[in-house]
């Protein structure tokens, strides 16, 4: 059912740009086609998943969730216990292994909140590659901690202070960069978002989660879960957990967006519940609009949940029927960032919170205790504690 055509995905995806960066990803596109092939680059990246990440992640029985939630048997994937504590890892290694393969000197980078950046920073170390993250004035304010971590790691961080200062200005600054030197440097994305080759990439670097989740269910259980639920922002994690599962339409894919202040209010992120066909930074998917049409900014909480767009690939599975739509308010995902802590004694991500938050809604669809449900939960939540008790208990 996937139909992959230069990276267009359904009635999605693609590449909109100016001919000469077009040319450029034109490049990286036919580089790692033939690159992924190779027994060099895929046991590169084993060795790397293992070693340096620490896969494979466990699969954890969350008794305690269970019993409390009174029916099917509860999974975490604990991509929080990766190095670095999030799912972001796997793809860094991924695109880290491209750039070093394309003989780049430089890893060029876009980070809001600073979760991708410190990710590509970490990697860019590693690697033995410079690294500049551009980040927006603003945001660099906000995040002290990451852009410490950042420059612990070696990175340069560059101030934006075009535009509002944020990640949409950062952007734009960052792809500019890219352009002037793009001979020496690659751009990583940090989403399956962007024009292709990144959807295809990103896609491809995380659907480790899934084979994992796959390997680790039939030997604990013998049997395939019921329903997998991801959180999804740009869609990474929610395609690295589902893209193994798509053929066995048993297993229900559920995809959980922020819906911010509420579904009906302006502030949220719901671009597969309520987002159109739309081109934004390159590539073609659901984008959230306003009435006149114009893209409309987003809204969470949870700064990985904030964007306006979504990976074109999770928007062909919802118009091809294959995805369950889910949706937690910012509360409801504190909620459950609390009650999984209590509960378990593992502090999820604000953005996993909400995976977990769509469980505790909507638990009286999985009743059957044989029935098994798999959480991503796709990062650990030390980032969002001090910001959790000064500004959303
Ligand atoms: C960045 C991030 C996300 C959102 O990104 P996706 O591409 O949608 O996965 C979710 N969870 C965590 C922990 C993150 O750091």
């Amino acid at each position: 059912m996937t139909t992959e055509l230069n990276g267009t995905f359904g009635n999605f995806g693609g590449t909109y740009l100016p001919e000469f960066l077009a040319e450029i990803l034109g490049n990286l596109a036919e580089k790692y086609d033939e690159l992924k092939v190779t027994e060099e680059f895929q046991n590169d990246l084993k060795e790397l998943y293992k070693n340096y990440a620490g896969r494979p992640s466990l699969l954890y029985f969350a008794e305690r969730l269970t019993n409390e939630l009174g029916g099917a048997k509860i999974y975490l994937k604990r991509e929080d216990l990766n190095h670095t504590g999030a799912h972001k890892i796997n793809n860094v290694i991924g695109q880290g292994l491209v750039a070093k393969s394309l003989g780049s000197k430089k890893l060029i980078a876009e980070t809001g909140a600073g979760q991708h950046g410190v990710a590509t920073a970490t990697i860019a170390a590693y690697l033995n590659l410079d690294c500049d993250i551009y980040m927006g004035a603003r945001d660099i304010d906000a995040q002290k901690p990451n852009v410490y971590r950042m420059k612990a790691l070696g990175a340069n961080v560059i101030p934006v202070t075009a535009g509002q200062g944020t990640l949409k200005d950062a952007v734009d600054v960052a792809l500019g960069a890219y352009a002037q030197d793009n001979v020496d440097s690659y751009y990583l994305l940090g989403s399956a978002v962007g024009p292709h080759p990144y959807p295809t990439m990103v896609r491809d670097f995380q659907k480790i989660i899934g084979e994992e989740i796959r390997a680790q269910i039939l030997e604990k259980e013998g049997k395939l879960p019921k329903a997998i639920i991801a959180c999804a922002g740009g869609g990474s994690n929610a395609l690295g957990a589902f893209t193994a599962f798509i053929p066995d339409e048993q297993v229900e894919l559920v995809a959980v967006e922020p819906a911010g202040l509420g579904a009906d209010t302006a502030k949220h992120g719901l671009a597969l519940g309520q987002g159109k066909p739309d081109t934004l930074h390159g590539f073609k998917t659901l984008v959230l609009q306003d009435e006149a049409g114009n893209i409309k900014e987003s809204y969470s909480a949870a700064s990985g949940l904030d964007y306006p767009g979504i990976s074109p690939i999770l928007s062909m599975l919802k118009e091809n029927g294959r995805l369950t739509l889910g949706e937690a308010t910012d509360k409801e995902a504190v909620d459950a960032f609390i009650a999984l802590s209590h509960l378990e004694g593992i502090i999820p991500a604000l953005e996993s919170a909400h995976a977990v938050a769509y469980l505790f809604q909507d638990h009286q669809k999985y009743t059957n205790p044989e029935d098994i449900i798999v959480i991503n939960l796709s990062g650990r939540g030390d980032k969002d504690v001090e910001y959790v008790f000064e500004n959303l208990l």
